[in-house]
């Protein structure tokens, strides 16, 4: 499972799994302060939301703060070949659009159509989707929790993230695998993982905090583009020394 989810990773371009995961990490541990690697607060805009990933410092894994992932030599190996998967990706919608041509020419469809709509438009919105988590959801939204940085909860971010753009849910409780914590925040990864516990094709996951949820029930929504009040010691954003998040 945990092979499946690094290749459905992998498939989206983005360079390797344990490639995002260091700086995803890092990104916790100096949120919108030096060392963040795509703040907008630091970088501004376009370089925290698709500058830095072309940036020559950011390139390399950072092995050092994913010891317990870099353990499992498969996850090494598609870290260390990242193009594989999204080629193969391609090439197969490639084929099976050029299948079409022939078996289904009422169709209209051949491989290059296909690899077009069913691959390289799709990535090219799936990167921008990503990306606005870490640009636009550090810049526009609401505020529920007053976490020592500029994360943000966001709607649109997270229908296009499935989830994802409950930003400031997130850096408040960045161990919880559950990111909608308000009644109207719908998160699709949740509910996700929800069913592949029930399937038990995953064991275990970490869900929201007690704390989380009524915090989230009384606080409700916070005024739009509330700022943050600084400095703030946050102690759910506290990152352990083996990387993960600890929320108290
Ligand atoms: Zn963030
Ligand atoms: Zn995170």
């Amino acid at each position: 499972m945990q092979l499946a989810g690094a290749m459905l990773g992998a498939a989206a371009a983005q360079r390797g799994p344990l490639w995002w995961v260091a700086h995803h990490r890092l990104h916790h541990k100096s949120t919108d302060r030096a060392g963040d690697p795509h703040s907008p607060v630091v970088l501004g805009f376009w370089r925290s939301h698709v500058g830095w990933i072309f940036e020559p410092d950011n390139a390399r894994t950072a092995l050092e703060q994913v010891p317990d992932l870099a353990r499992y030599p498969e996850l090494v190996a598609l870290d260390r070949h990242p193009h594989v998967v999204p080629v193969a990706l391609g090439a197969a919608t490639f084929a099976l659009g050029e299948l079409l041509h022939v078996t289904a020419p009422q169709l209209s469809t051949s491989g290059l159509q296909l690899l077009l709509w069913g691959f390289v438009l799709p990535t090219v919105a799936l990167y921008h989707s990503t990306f606005a988590v870490n640009s636009v959801a550090h810049r526009f939204g609401y505020r529920r929790f007053d976490t020592a940085d500029e994360s943000r909860n966001n709607w649109l971010v997270s229908v296009l993230t499935l989830g994802e753009g409950w930003h400031n849910n997130h850096h408040a409780f960045p161990n919880s695998a559950r990111q909608g914590l308000g009644r109207l925040e719908l998160d699709p990864t949740w509910v996700g993982i929800r069913l592949l516990v029930a399937l038990r094709l995953v064991e275990s996951f970490r869900p929201a905090p007690a704390r989380a949820l009524a915090e989230a029930r009384r606080a409700g929504r916070a005024t739009p583009g509330a700022r943050p009040q600084r400095p703030v010691a946050s102690p759910s954003s506290s990152v352990t020394s083996d990387g993960t998040s600890q929320d108290q």
